[in-house]
């Protein structure tokens, strides 16, 4: 099947987006030629309603397969033959295509993109459908077809093609903005940063590590999560704080039920400051109802007073365990279970208030010098950048947060 060049990308969620559309299908075109950068893809283009990428001889399917069903915007993809606008043409090269090919039943689906052609859509299937089952002696299902032989009759050109890979659905990178994600290394804040790429949110990540009071094993796993995680978005940013010095403040004027709510409120406040600085528009946190203490109600709306900014918490209503096989679908799960010490395992408390009040939260914080821990804690930041298809990572400018 060495003719079939082209792959053939249907966008569905993004079509119905009125006035958005072309600038989103723009930004797709621009994602699919940037996920194959390194590979022989001769063209990326759009064409009446769909996006044609033209293969060169080189590239392995697979390949391709992979780069672009791990894109955000597409509905399904399929690798495609092209020819020219006659029916005759197409009819030979479907049967030259399917040459070495067995089905126990199938069938023809058209769509013309283009009245104009002289056929309607069901008088090609007929033909078509008529002509392989002439020279093959497979008999037609429509209902229930083993095999399906796809024709798309374009303006000048069609396409035709036998399977349709599923796409990943959402939007694609890029056209929602900015957002910033707090990210453990966990099980969780990897699946809340991938449900807001889907939705076509670039998400920069910010990481709190206690290193060197412990190991750099967060650090490391955070790293590796983000590599996987860039496959979807292309380009990734994450910052990492130290975060061990704030915490043993904390632990010398904080009384231990509140220390692991203020650790939260000081990296809520750290994000918001880091996230305005840097563009970002929300911030993103792995949080959902009543999963550990510090996720009630109650202690959640307290951690959120500190920052005036929209967070979202995309897993907010959802099981560990549904979360978990989310992770495990998205390759993270055996990355995340990796153990290390949290930076709030450190001088975690062993009974942390489940109903912190405000003003007592804000009555423990009155001897932490917040302004400075903060200003301090964002200046600091190091920095490093994420590639794909390149997979290089690089060390931004000196190791500091350089926006
Ligand atoms: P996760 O699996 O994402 O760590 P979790 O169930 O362990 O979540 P917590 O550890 O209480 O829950 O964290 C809640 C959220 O706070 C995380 O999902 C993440 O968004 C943020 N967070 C926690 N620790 C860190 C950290 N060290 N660096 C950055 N963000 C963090
Ligand atoms: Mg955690």
């Amino acid at each position: 099947m060495f003719v079939m060049r082209s792959v053939i990308i249907h966008y569905q969620e993004i079509a119905l987006k009125g006035l958005n559309r072309p600038w989103f299908v723009r930004r797709l075109v621009r994602n699919l030629r940037a996920a194959t950068a390194d590979l022989d893809v001769v063209s990326v283009r759009t064409l009446m309603g769909r996006i044609e990428m033209q293969l060169g001889p080189t590239v392995a399917w697979d390949e391709i397969r992979n780069r672009v069903g791990n894109l955000f915007g597409i509905a399904n993809f399929s690798r495609a033959g092209k020819i020219n606008l006659d029916l005759g043409e197409i009819i030979e090269a479907i049967l030259k295509a399917l040459d070495g090919q067995q089905a126990s039943s199938f069938r023809v689906s058209a769509k013309r993109a283009d009245k104009r052609f002289p056929l309607t859509s069901p008088e090609i299937e007929r033909e078509v459908g008529g002509r392989i089952k002439a020279a093959r002696g497979w008999p037609v299902s429509l209902s229930n077809p083993e095999l399906t032989v796809h024709i798309e009759l374009l303006q000048s050109e069609a396409f035709y093609y036998f399977h349709k890979e599923k796409g990943r659905g959402g939007l694609p990178t890029g056209v929602s903005g900015r957002v910033l994600c707090l990210m453990s290394g966990g099980i969780d804040s990897p699946v809340a940063a991938y449900r807001m790429m889907k939705r076509g949110c670039r998400v920069w990540f910010l990481h709190f590590h206690s290193y060197p009071i412990v190991s750099s094993v967060s650090q490391e796993k955070t790293k590796e999560i983000i590599h996987l995680l860039t496959r979807h978005q292309l380009d990734s940013r994450l910052y990492m704080v130290a975060f061990g010095e704030i915490q043993r403040r904390v632990v010398v004027t904080v009384p231990p039920p509140m220390r692991v709510i203020i650790y939260r409120r000081i990296m809520m406040r750290i994000a918001d400051r880091l996230a305005r600085k840097v563009g970002a528009r929300a911030l993103v946190t792995g949080e959902a109802v009543g999963q550990v203490a510090s996720q009630t109600l109650e202690n959640l709306a307290v951690i959120n007073n500190v920052t005036s900014m929209l967070v979202l918490r995309p897993l907010v209503g959802l099981d560990k365990e549904e979360i978990s096989f989310e992770s495990r679908q998205l390759g993270t799960y055996p990355i995340s279970i990796i153990p290390d010490e949290d930076c709030c395992q450190l001088f975690i408390p062993k009974h942390p208030s489940t109903k912190a009040k405000l003003d007592e939260v804000e009555y423990a914080e009155r001897n932490l010098p917040m302004g400075d821990l903060v200003a301090e804690a964002v200046t600091n930041a190091a920095q490093e950048v994420f590639h794909f298809p390149t997979g290089q990572k690089s060390l931004g400018m000196s190791g500091k947060a350089n926006c």
